[in-house]
């Protein structure tokens, strides 16, 4: 599908970062812009008419997505970060108190870890972290644990975006309603590589980004169960997410568009409904069996250069298509610079992800992440450029 943004010999491994976009969703974005552009949920027009159809239809289609019960339990938002922000500012604010216990997880990106951290400094409640093991598996023992009535909010990620553990997220979430508390996760690297089923689940909020599985920057969903969205209050005010405005007094609007204040991004949903529908094209279980063996073929490559630490589990079947690594002499981003000069993108960096890189020792790491457009070719251009860059350091 994609053959590089400008030189056709690029190799992309960041797409854990940001994907890359199929035709399909921006021809989408064209046809919206050029005959569907007009507001939603205001006009009587036809035009307005057929761009609210097509707005609500893309949460439809991301409802279907996500097997959430019903297109009302998807709420659009800009990303991962805004969603996950949302439900620890309305859900945690007025939910927790000084006492209550968060946790989460050592693995986890800034955005599922900031929120939470002021969160509790508002609140008073304590922040804890569940470990991981050396070969970067999260310590369930521990976790097991940590949980008790105190407990509130337990809110980790499905797929780590460093180690690339996947973590046994039905486990997690039956063992937090067993002590009444919540369940949020952070779905960025999991929802665009594997089939994600929030109900199967039991996730009680669940977050991701657009932008990361083909589709367009800027917009991003929040599932949430109903009974906890009735629980949460809006979080911006002003158009679209009214009932009824009186001088001193307003009632919302119904749930999710109560939580949707102002002109949305329309050809953001639009975009966003349109990469799922190619996502679907190919089969979710396709895409993901696709990585797997790509990882494992990569592992088996990168084990092979000389100097190279490789972080988080070494079967591909406990990971998603992200492979940390350092190598030895070498600070990540001079790895990434020289890399670059090869044409193989890869990202270096903390990876928003510091508490993590404390715990494994290290102040940044280069990382290579794959997409269903990725192949075997990538990754032994990758080795033979790693290779060249010893040389080059030697
Ligand atoms: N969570 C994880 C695990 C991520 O990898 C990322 C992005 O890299 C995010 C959250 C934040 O996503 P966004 O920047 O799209 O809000």
């Amino acid at each position: 599908m994609w053959q590089g943004p400008s030189a056709p010999d690029a190799v992309y491994l960041d797409s854990a970062a940001t994907s890359q976009k199929p035709q399909a969703v921006i021809d989408a974005l064209i046809h919206y812009y050029t005959k569907q552009n007009a507001n939603v949920h205001r006009g009587v027009y036809t035009l307005a008419e057929q761009a609210t159809e097509a707005y609500e239809g893309a949460r439809k289609t991301v409802a279907e997505f996500i097997n959430a019960p019903r297109p009302e339990n998807i709420i659009f938002t800009r990303g991962t970060t805004e969603g996950l922000n949302w439900v620890a500012q309305s859900y945690g604010g007025t939910h927790l108190q000084a006492g209550d216990e968060i946790i989460i997880t050592i693995m986890e990106h800034h955005s599922n870890l900031v929120p939470w951290q002021q969160l509790a400094l508002r609140t008073g409640a304590t922040l804890r972290y569940v470990d991981i093991d050396d070969s970067g598996v999260l310590d369930l023992d521990q976790f097991k644990a940590m949980l008790s009535a105190k407990t509130k909010i337990v809110a980790v990620t499905q797929v780590s975006n460093v180690l690339g553990t996947i973590n046994p997220i039905r486990q997690i979430g039956q063992l937090t309603h067993a002590v009444g508390a919540i369940l949020v996760v952070d779905g960025a690297q999991s929802t665009a590589h594997m089939p994600v089923d929030v109900q199967a689940l039991d996730a009680d909020f669940f977050a991701f980004s657009g932008h990361k599985m083909l589709g367009p920057t800027g917009i991003g969903v929040l599932y949430g169960k109903m009974s906890l969205l009735a629980e949460m209050e809006p979080i911006e005010f002003g158009g679209e997410m009214i009932s009824k405005v009186e001088k001193y007094h307003t009632t919302w609007a119904d749930i999710p568009w109560r939580f949707e204040g102002g002109t949305p991004n329309i050809a953001g949903a639009i975009g966003l409904a349109a990469a799922i529908k190619y996502l679907q094209g190919i089969g979710m279980a396709e895409i993901r069996a696709h990585e797997e063996a790509l990882t494992q073929y990569a592992l088996t490559q990168l084990k092979q250069v000389e100097g190279l630490t490789i972080y988080g589990p070494a079967d591909a079947q406990q990971r998603g298509g992200v492979i940390a690594f350092t190598l030895q002499g070498v600070h990540p981003h001079d790895l990434a610079t020289v890399l670059d000069t090869q044409q193989v993108a890869v990202r270096a960096g903390h990876h928003c992800a510091q508490p993590l890189m404390s715990r494994l020792g290290v102040v940044a790491t280069a990382r290579a992440s794959f997409y269903l457009y990725n192949g075997e070719k990538d990754v032994d251009r990758l080795v033979a450029a790693l290779n060249e860059t010893k040389e080059f350091f030697q």
